[in-house]
């Protein structure tokens, strides 16, 4: 077994972190990057961008480069159909309901994306650590239902990781906040990019225990984004006449502006949005100025930033606690820190938030302390989660039936006894559903199932007994069993939000099929910059040497030139290598007999070299 190390995979950024003899460090990549955007993009030629490069290309090329990927994971497409607007790739629903993204004619699954943003990370932490990585804690929302904590597991085992745990961001954090001994109560506020989640824990002499948690999965800083630019277009629109969302690219660049924006504005009071060459206009170009104050985007934003309070007031009842038992309010997310939010939060709490914990790595840390608990080198913690939301099965006339409670600690099991609802009925349907709803409706379905064979009797007289199991991770076991033949049947519920664990290898292989490509790609980037050097290098002496050098010499050189060009722009690197050794050894012999100095040519050639588009080789750069 490799290392373990532990992943946030966020909505917006992603951040990793390990854990030396327990105690947890941040990872960073070769550029000094401590959070990755978790952002993917296409090129038009077939090629994957991750991370900064591929937030990078988004304003040209918006309909290629997946962000927010995380508001997709195991969500049905008629749950997103709100949002297909927000962003400016394309959201389909694929054969079987679920929310899928269509690029250049390929449809990928969430868990995919996810995944291509993962195995990056990988990569990194490999770099980082020098050493292989085969095993990670990913966290997750604390109320991402069960299809969504499989997407994310199946996102996991694609990019090629043993997915040790699943673990609940806020409780993550709460690990990496919280010194195990003594006796705490603390809230854990977590409002990030595309969600939001409350969750109460108690910690007594190293056990945490999680009490109750709620949250909201359709709401975070892109939902105050898309206000801002909501106003921006229309402002625009009522001044210009234009109407920016028909635009291909205008739309990118106001969200990203409008992103940029609010963040300044939890700095300053006032800020301004420049966006020139904006749009066409009647008379030509038309560009966007306008400024935006801090109170003007509390205005905006503050409706959906309450919606977070009553959560807090309901987690903290749920949890059995007064407000004024709690110890520590700690904020997650990046969110967190725009001024009304931590203004609400401390009149609510009537408590000022910890400032001790930097937002966007507490949950990274926690998730490698966990990964240091899981690998043993760690004896001082025990985590105690809950599930979110109720389960349990569909009966007779469409209601559930619940069979573990929301806010149970995990791991859990509990079963109840259903019978028959006709006369020598030998099947039964088990449909597994999660959700606060006494109706079927409206809570999410999980997966179906049939126990068949039972033995013939009256309706109401066979007992079948359905078991629910709960893991450590939060992954869900159904069993249905007729306690008179003893014929069981079971299911992990909708193993991996809608992926067969066949396609998950196909993807798994698939993705690091892409890694190997990857790793030619970034060769062939090298060989063909070394190539142009040659090629200059050895065009100059072509040049100064025509009147000084033997036809002969001089033609075979310009052949090989010649011939290097071509293969610049083949495939084949092994060919193109023996091209560049030719032409470098031949101009080498050349250039001595013309007295042409290396060391011109040195400065000359990096000139040369700087000025021309380098292929980019998907690698982060820093900021
Ligand atoms: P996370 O999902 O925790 O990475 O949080 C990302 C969200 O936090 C995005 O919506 C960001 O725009 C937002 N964010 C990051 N920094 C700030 C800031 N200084 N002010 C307001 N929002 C921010």
């Amino acid at each position: 077994m490799g290392r373990t190390i532990g992943i946030d995979l966020g909505t917006t950024n992603s951040c990793i972190a390990f854990s030396d003899g327990g105690l947890p460090a941040v990872i960073q990549s070769k550029s000094g990057s401590r959070v990755m955007p978790s952002v993917v993009a296409f090129s038009a030629k077939g090629e994957r961008l991750v991370g900064l490069v591929a937030r990078r290309q988004a304003i040209t090329n918006p309909r290629n480069t997946v962000n927010s990927i995380k508001r997709l994971m195991g969500r049905r497409y008629a749950e997103v159909a709100n949002h297909v607007n927000d962003v400016s790739y394309e959201i389909v629903e694929n054969s079987n309901g679920d929310a899928a993204v269509r690029i250049m004619d390929r449809v990928y699954t969430p868990p995919e994306i996810s995944a291509i943003i993962l195995q990056q990370l990988k990569h990194t932490a490999e770099e980082f650590l020098g050493e292989e990585v085969t095993d990670a804690v990913i966290t997750v929302p604390a109320y991402f239902n069960e299809v969504q904590r499989q997407a994310t597991k199946a996102a996991g085992k694609i990019a090629g990781f043993k997915v040790r745990r699943v673990l609940n961001e806020p409780t993550a954090a709460a690990l990496a906040f919280i010194e195990p001994e003594g006796r705490k109560k603390l809230v854990v506020y977590d409002f990030g990019g595309g969600t939001f989640d409350v969750s109460v824990l108690q910690v007594i002499s190293g056990v945490f225990e999680v009490k109750a948690t709620l949250g909201d999965t359709s709401l975070g800083g892109d939902d105050l984004d898309t206000k801002l630019v909501q106003w921006i277009m229309s402002e625009f629109k009522s001044e210009t006449g234009i109407d920016l969302s028909a635009d291909n690219i205008a739309p990118q660049r106001v969200r990203e502006a409008a992103e940029r924006a609010k963040c300044e504005l939890s700095m300053t009071q006032e800020t301004d949005i420049n966006l020139p060459f904006i749009a066409t206009g009647e008379s030509g170009p038309v560009h966007l100025e306008i400024t935006i104050t801090r109170k003007l985007f509390e205005e905006l934003a503050g409706e959906l930033i309450q919606k977070t309070i009553p959560l807090c007031r309901e987690a903290v009842e749920d949890a059995g606690m007064k407000i004024d038992e709690l110890d520590h309010v700690v904020l997650v997310g990046g969110s967190t820190r725009i001024p009304l939010v931590q203004k609400l939060v401390e009149e609510f709490f009537g408590m000022k938030p910890a400032q001790s914990v930097n937002p966007d790595e507490v949950v990274a840390l926690g998730a490698a302390i966990e990964s240091s608990v899981l690998s043993g080198q760690r004896k001082d913690l025990v985590l105690i989660d809950v599930t979110p939301l109720t389960l349990g099965v569909e009966t007779l006339g469409g209601v559930l039936a619940p069979i573990i409670q929301r806010n149970s600690p995990i791991p859990t099991r509990n079963s109840r006894i259903f019978t028959t609802a006709s006369d020598n009925q030998s099947v039964v349907g088990v449909h597994v559903v999660q959700g606060e709803r006494e109706v079927i409706d409206g809570n999410r379905s999980l997966g179906t199932f049939e126990l068949r064979g039972i033995a013939a009797a009256k309706r109401g007289e066979p007992r079948i007994e359905v078991v629910f199991e709960i893991d450590a991770s939060g992954i869900l076991n159904v069993s249905a069993k007729d306690t008179t033949t003893g014929q069981e049947q079971s299911i992990k519920v909708n193993p991996s939000g809608g992926l067969s664990s066949s396609e998950i290898e196909r993807l798994r292989r698939e993705a690091r099929a892409n890694a190997d490509a990857d790793k030619i790609r970034i060769k062939f980037v090298s060989l063909r910059n070394e190539a142009d050097e040659v090629i200059y290098r050895a065009s100059r002496t072509l040049k100064i040497a025509r009147e000084e050098l033997d036809k002969a010499s001089w033609e075979e050189l310009d052949g090989e030139v010649k011939k290097l060009k071509i293969l610049r722009e083949g495939e084949d690197s092994l060919a193109l290598e023996k091209a560049i050794d030719e032409v470098r050894q031949l101009n080498g012999s050349v250039s001595k007999l013309v007295e042409v100095f290396e060391s011109d040519e040195d400065n000359a050639a990096s000139e040369f070299l700087d000025s021309i588009t380098k292929v980019d080789t998907g690698e982060n750069h820093p900021e």
